[in-house]
């Protein structure tokens, strides 16, 4: 396994559409290998998400981890949102480091896709897993979370906020 290189915003992957990854790629060594290398510069960049455009590479692929959990890779996915409240909370992004800000995000998604083996998934998430699903799926077409932001006066520097905000309103977390 590798760290990658994480690109940042400017980088044109990252405002690219995605396409889609042929299902047949995923018996390739290359591609699994890809994936390994996806977790581990997500976790050597303490994030708990990356998708494939952040490294420059123009597919359909997201992996994501919280805390507790099993690693998870999403290859192709959709998303269908369940209910239409949008809840608001602290974002950020490896390929725009440093930055936080308050971003509105369905609080629970229905999330279909494959698995890197070519499995079905079919599943709902909510709380922090939908965020950072939303987050990843965005990267997949060309977004980036301040395209998501509706107020700006919440961006600000993670060290500023932190020292600034209460501390119930840390900004952390969904950093991916
Ligand atoms: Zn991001």
């Amino acid at each position: 396994m590798a760290i990658r290189e994480i690109v940042r915003l400017g980088h044109p992957a990252l405002r690219t559409p995605a396409a889609p990854l042929p299902p047949a790629r995923l018996r390739d060594a290359e591609v699994q290998a890809l994936i390994d290398d996806m977790f581990e510069t997500m976790r050597a960049a303490h994030g708990i998400g990356l998708a494939a455009p952040q490294l420059g590479i123009g597919w359909q692929l997201l992996v994501y981890q919280l805390e507790g959990q099993d690693p998870r890779a999403l290859v192709n996915p959709m998303l269908e949102p369940q209910g239409g409240e949008l809840v608001y909370d602290w974002e950020g992004c490896l390929s725009i480091p440093d930055l936080r800000g308050l971003v509105p995000r369905h609080a629970a998604v229905r999330s279909r896709a494959l698995d890197r083996f070519g499995g079905a998934l079919d599943y709902l998430a909510e709380g922090l897993e939908a965020r950072v699903i939303q987050h990843e799926y965005d990267h997949l077409n060309g977004v980036v979370f301040l395209d998501r932001m509706r107020d700006f006066r919440s961006l600000g520097y993670s060290e500023e906020l932190e020292r600034y905000l209460a501390a119930d309103a840390e900004p952390g977390s969904a950093v991916g």
